[in-house]
């Protein structure tokens, strides 16, 4: 986007958003679990479904490229960064409803496309409501967690959600009920439209059950992810789907992979299915070593592993010496 433009567009976000939510040049390292990515021509953090569509319809207007994220927790960004909008849908949009009941016995909540999936989780327990205690230590959104069908521990987003309503970038609204999100594994219908659709909310319905016993699970869980997984180091958690009937993570450690490095990022010691960027490593680093586990796992197993973390933004130009 040259100068002009992001003054331009800058100019008419300011119409809409506060000042303090809209930042010029900043590093998406601040904005990923990975901790590393380039900056972002323009990024904005809208809190209200009309501040969205002013700065969907702003983007349009200078046929500037929007791309969305929620709190970065399954991003890798490249080293040049991203050009154009970056629209991040987080804590300024965050909002949870009280449960609502529901004919059936079951309570509907909605939350914003912006709030943590563990604070939705933490609501319906609080309220002695089941069904999302497998997304009790998800680090994303609800946007994030519909659009990538997040799952563990047996659940999935897909057993919950009932209604998502999404604002496509010519600012209509579009509601999905939960068949018509398609979602498989890693997979929602979101992730086949050919424009890039913000998730605004999501309903999701919840059977009662007993608060100390649905307390007892998440705490369970958690626990495990604390002993089995590096959750205090930079990652986005599994880097590569889960080939069909074996782990990603039980392969690459038959290869003998854990500790594999290139740079600053490694194979987890701990788990070998989380790459992590535990030196401050660069997107290239940590692409090269997606690049070397997918090979020697294809050519030690045959098993070809596919990113889950979705890659987004340009390569930093090369250096001429
Ligand atoms: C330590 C750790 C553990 C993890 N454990 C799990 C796990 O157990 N199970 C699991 O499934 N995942 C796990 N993840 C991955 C990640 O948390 C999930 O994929 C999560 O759903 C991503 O949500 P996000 O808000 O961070 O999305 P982002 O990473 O910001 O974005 C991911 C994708 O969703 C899109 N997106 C985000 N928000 C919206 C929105 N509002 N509207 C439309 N599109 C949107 C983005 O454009 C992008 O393509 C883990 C990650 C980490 C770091």
């Amino acid at each position: 986007m040259n100068e002009q433009t992001r003054q331009q567009l800058l100019e008419k976000l300011r119409l809409s958003i506060p000042k303090k939510q809209i930042h010029e040049n900043v590093p998406m390292s601040r904005f990923t679990t990975l901790r590393l990515g380039g900056p972002a021509d323009v990024l904005a953090q809208p809190s209200t479904v009309e501040e969205i569509a002013s700065a969907l319809a702003a983007a349009a207007s200078l046929e500037v490229p929007v791309t969305i994220i929620g709190k970065g927790s399954n991003v890798l960004v490249r080293d040049g960064g991203v050009r154009g909008l970056v629209i991040h849908i987080g804590e300024h949009f965050a909002q949870i409803s009280d449960p609502v009941p529901l004919p059936d016995g079951r309570s509907a909540i909605t939350a914003q496309g912006g709030a943590a999936l563990i604070a939705l989780a933490n609501a319906a327990a609080e309220h002695g409501l089941q069904g999302l205690e497998f997304a009790g230590g998800i680090p994303g959104t609800v946007g994030g967690g519909v659009y990538m069908n997040a799952g563990a521990y047996g659940g999935e987003m897909k057993d919950v959600v009932t209604c998502v309503t999404a604002i496509a970038p010519d600012g209509r609204t579009i509601a999905y009920t939960g068949e018509e999100m398609q979602f498989g594994y890693r997979h929602s219908v979101l992730m086949d439209s050919a424009q890039p659709m913000i998730v605004t909310s999501v309903t999701v319905a919840l059977r009662p059950g007993d608060a100390d016993t649905i307390r007892a699970a998440m705490r369970e869980f958690n626990a495990r992810r604390r002993e089995k997984q590096p959750i205090t180091l930079p990652s986005c958690g599994s880097t590569f789907k889960r080939p069909t009937g074996q782990f990603a993570g039980t392969l690459i450690d038959q290869c003998g992979l854990k500790g594999l490095r290139v740079g600053g990022a490694s194979v987890s010691t701990l788990h070998a299915g989380f790459l992590v960027n535990d030196q401050e490593g660069t997107a290239a680093d940590y692409l090269a070593l997606i690049a070397q586990v997918q090979r020697v796992v294809l050519e030690k197993t045959g098993v070809v592993l596919e990113c889950e973390v979705r890659v987004i933004g340009e390569d930093a130009p090369a250096v001429v010496v």
